[in-house]
């Protein structure tokens, strides 16, 4: 990993990755910094020009991040006890809804705050469990209504408000949290 300084972006993380196949940039808010990660064959030259095509989404990323809320920083979270409040909400849904799935997992990931697999293996965010009780019970709803849906086409949407008419405030919300 190397670092360099931007005169307008400030510190610049650069990550050379093998096996990558592009360029990306990604801010990362806990830190409050860029990181850009490009193949391991591609000059460093070209990585930083990259950054420079991006800058003006760069600038607005960095300005916009204050208003950003990171999960990470809000306390310290037991990962069993996050594991079950998250299995019992599901199971609450599911109930409710007559929606199923097969497992539950946690795990720390840096953009998404859940997934679902196409065999219906749902992925939580160790980190939702500092956001609010109703943006846990949207995210677990959210990922119960892909293994009906699988991508966020206008009838996962219906399907979500369905279940719960405040779901589109809700994901609203939620991009105010960052994991
Ligand atoms: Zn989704």
């Amino acid at each position: 990993m190397k670092f360099i300084y931007h005169p307008e972006i400030g510190e610049l993380e650069l990550n050379r990755k093998k096996g990558r196949k592009n360029i990306s940039i990604q801010y990362k808010y806990a830190e409050g910094k860029f990181s850009i990660s490009y193949p391991y064959n591609c000059p460093i030259k070209v990585a930083i020009q990259f950054a420079n095509s991006r800058i003006d989404w760069m600038r607005k990323t960095k300005s916009k991040s204050s208003e950003k809320i990171v999960a990470r920083n809000l306390g310290i979270i037991n990962r069993k006890l996050a594991l079950e409040r998250f299995k019992n909400l599901a199971e609450e849904i599911c109930s409710t809804t007559g929606l199923n799935y097969k497992e539950i997992k946690i795990r720390k990931m840096k953009s998404i705050w859940g997934s679902c697999s196409i065999d219906n293996k749902i992925c939580l965010n160790l980190y939702l469990a500092n956001l609010p009780s109703q943006l846990q019970y949207y995210v677990v709803l959210h990922e119960l209504c892909h293994t009906v849906e699988k991508n966020h086409s206008k009838s996962f949407w219906n399907l979500v408000s369905r279940y719960w008419s405040n779901a589109i405030t809700l994901d609203k919300e939620l991009r105010r949290y960052v994991p």
